[in-house]
């Protein structure tokens, strides 16, 4: 039975590259030796680490004037990082849009004063608020934003800020699936596990005037400026992870890069969100213009129902459909790797068992 993987991440990563991968498993290209066994000091590694950040570059289309980044510990370790980097006044401003912006929110508190500029939490996190230009602090060291909300499912579908404050993302759900310019930003991050690779790899993309100024109490290893000037090899990276990543960023300009991608998931979204409007058994609660792409949540009448459906599904190969633990019902996040046909089967297996009720 072929699998479908919905997974929010680590998710499904692209058939092609995970058999690039196998092929080239215990033999790096004619080295007798697997990528993940060499130093990251050899050669083999800098081709590989250079050839990631260059592609990341073009996808992206990232500006000189910005640094690109390969770090460790998670977007949760940025919540602590941007603020520890960023604050000099000591006042952000946020964006309020669910579960993840909160954890940014706790974790900068500590070190000044947050704001929250605006919240979805009236309406238990189902649509992105408006930005009211005059409710931003023009004096904000930086605003933060989560540009798509992994649990909620639902994505900002403009970009909020004042030109003058460095705005803040948090791309960890929607990185390459959909297209920004860089130059709106001062800072993103990501996990890579959701759209670009296995866990363990964290991208920053920071304008470098934003570099070397972090509290003088940062640690080393959460100073942007170590890894910047070291060409994020200060210490050991996730090297394995960010070799992975390379294949992914690869296979994404052969597959027409970010535009492409995000043709590819509108469509994919479109055909579910059409499907669950059209029904009488299954709803979506999100307004329609905030809908993630990536994350589609969704729900039977009954919590029991839910319950069964995720057993039904799993039978038939369609994994990981249980909504996030705070929100319960059901959510099929479809990353970059998931392909038209994997929605299809997912339509299907829907349909089959609304029958059976
Ligand atoms: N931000 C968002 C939008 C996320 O979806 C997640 C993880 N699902 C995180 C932050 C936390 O990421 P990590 O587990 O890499 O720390």
């Amino acid at each position: 039975m072929k699998v479908h993987n919905f997974s929010p991440g680590p998710a499904m990563m692209p058939p092609e590259v995970m058999q690039e991968v196998q092929q080239e498993l215990l033999d790096f290209q004619g080295s007798g030796m697997s990528i993940m066994e060499v130093s990251h000091r050899s050669a083999i590694f800098q081709g590989v680490i250079d050839q990631a950040m260059l592609d990341l570059r073009t996808l992206m289309e990232i500006p000189e004037n910005y640094e690109v980044l390969f770090v460790q510990g998670g977007a949760s370790t940025q919540f602590a990082m941007v603020p520890l980097n960023l604050m000099q006044k000591g006042r952000v401003d946020f964006l309020d849009t669910g579960t993840w912006s909160d954890r940014a929110i706790q974790e900068a508190q500590k070190y000044g004063e947050t704001r929250i500029v605006a919240s979805s939490k009236d309406k238990a996190y189902t649509y992105v608020p408006e930005v009211e230009e005059g409710k931003l602090d023009p004096d904000a060291d930086y605003f933060h934003i989560t540009t798509n909300n992994t649990i909620f499912g639902t994505r900002l579908n403009q970009i909020p800020g004042l030109k003058t404050v460095p705005l803040v993302a948090d791309m960890s759900s929607n990185i390459l699936a959909e297209r920004y310019r860089v130059e709106d930003f001062g800072l993103i991050y990501a996990g890579a596990q959701k759209n670009i690779g296995p866990a363990g790899l964290t991208i920053v993309i920071i304008r470098k005037d934003l570099i070397g100024k972090a509290n003088p109490r940062c640690p080393k290893m959460l100073d942007y400026q170590t890894h910047a000037q070291k060409g994020s090899l200060y210490n050991t990276p996730p090297s394995f992870a960010i070799y992975l990543a390379g294949k992914v960023f690869q296979w994404m300009l052969k597959e027409g890069g970010v535009a492409a991608a995000e043709q590819r998931n509108q469509e994919k979204a479109d055909s579910l969100y059409e499907f669950l409007d059209a029904s009488s058994f299954y709803t979506s609660n999100i307004q329609p213009p905030h809908r993630s792409l990536m994350n589609v949540c969704f729900k039977t009448p009954d919590p029991e129902i839910d319950v069964r459906l995720v057993s039904f599904a799993e039978s038939k190969g369609c994994m990981f459909l249980k909504g996030h633990r705070s929100v319960g019902g059901l959510r099929a996040s479809l990353y970059n790797a998931m392909d038209i046909h994997g929605v299809g089967r997912l339509l299907e297996v829907l349909v089959e068992f609304e029958k059976q009720q």
